[in-house]
């Protein structure tokens, strides 16, 4: 089972390109899509998830063609958006059996049975009767994947899924998702990238529109092994620090700020260190614009 994006592209109509020629290829397990604000994640989520069309290029979803057998992609799909609007003041258990109507289930001791085991799985029992509005970030997100594994999808797409969630609640949302992915395809559109070494067993960086870097997260740590440098410095020293040196982040650490940069070989008294994922990302980023800057 794999989902195969080829070529795909997409302009707005404002004249901005979301997306420039993707490729990836999306094995069974966590798939984690790791990207800035604005680098074209929820264009490419939304596309695969049939709700808006490219300009160009193909999805293939197990030999089926996601762009054009749409009605057949949704069945196998579930889909957690950033947003999922309102919560109304109906019971988590209504609104599920509601869903599973709508998807077709049409007997209802089949559905009681369905809902029941939805609810037990993302741990949502005790509160089954509890208005949906009066849910926690972290009690919505998972009825957001009650809802999305209706129908034993696929494939699921989980979109910025962490933001506003509490530690607690965020661990008990990666263990949920996880546990899913040992079965289907999951895909994870976050810019936090500790959601990504955490949970996924590979993984590609998208900016502005182009995937960066693909593959699996240890192996892409281990690509950049040897040419992390770090450097702790005075705030004041910040600025010829950056215009001196290829300076992939900061961190400020007790009153310091802690500098990483990316090279070749020691820039002047830095120290190397053991890359993380951290790095592996920004130093994509980094470079991505370097090279766009030299052109
Ligand atoms: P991300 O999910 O990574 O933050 P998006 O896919 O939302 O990225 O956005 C990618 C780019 O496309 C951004 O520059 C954004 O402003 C632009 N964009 C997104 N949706 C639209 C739209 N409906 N119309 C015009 N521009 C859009």
């Amino acid at each position: 089972m794999e989902l195969k994006i080829t070529d795909l592209s997409k302009t707005y109509p404002n004249g901005v390109q979301a997306l420039k020629n993707v490729n990836l290829t999306i094995p069974k397990g966590m798939f984690g899509l790791l990207g800035p604000n604005g680098a074209g994640k929820s264009t490419l989520m939304r596309t695969i998830a049939t709700l808006q069309e490219a300009d160009n290029g193909e999805i293939q979803l197990d030999g089926l063609n996601v762009l054009k057998e749409k009605a057949e992609v949704r069945k196998q799909l579930g889909y957690l958006p950033q947003e999922f609007g309102v919560y109304p003041k109906i019971s988590a258990e209504a609104m599920l059996d509601h869903f599973a109507e709508l998807k077709g289930i049409t007997n209802k001791n089949e559905r009681r049975e369905l809902v029941k085991s939805l609810l037990e799985q993302t741990n949502l029992y005790h509160v089954r009767k509890k208005n949906l509005s009066g849910y926690s970030g972290g009690m919505k997100q998972r009825f957001g994947i009650a809802q999305a594994l209706l129908g034993n999808p696929k494939l699921i797409i989980v979109d910025e899924p962490t933001a506003g969630l509490d530690p607690a609640e965020r661990n008990r949302f990666h263990n949920l998702l996880s546990e899913i992915g040992e079965n289907i395809i999951v895909i994870l559109s976050t810019h936090i990238v500790d959601d990504v070494s955490d949970l996924c067993k590979s993984m590609a960086i998208i900016n502005e529109g182009e995937v960066l870097l693909y593959g699996q997260p240890l192996e892409l740590i281990k690509n950049i092994e040897g040419k992390i440098w770090e450097k702790v410095i005075d705030k004041d020293e910040l600025k010829s620090c950056q215009d001196n040196y290829n300076i992939i982040s900061t961190r400020l650490y007790l009153g310091k700020i802690i500098v990483h940069a990316y090279s070749e070989s020691n820039p002047d008294s830095f120290e190397m260190v053991k890359p993380n994922l951290e790095d592996v990302y920004f130093s994509a980023i980094k470079n991505a614009k370097t090279v766009v800057k030299s052109n």
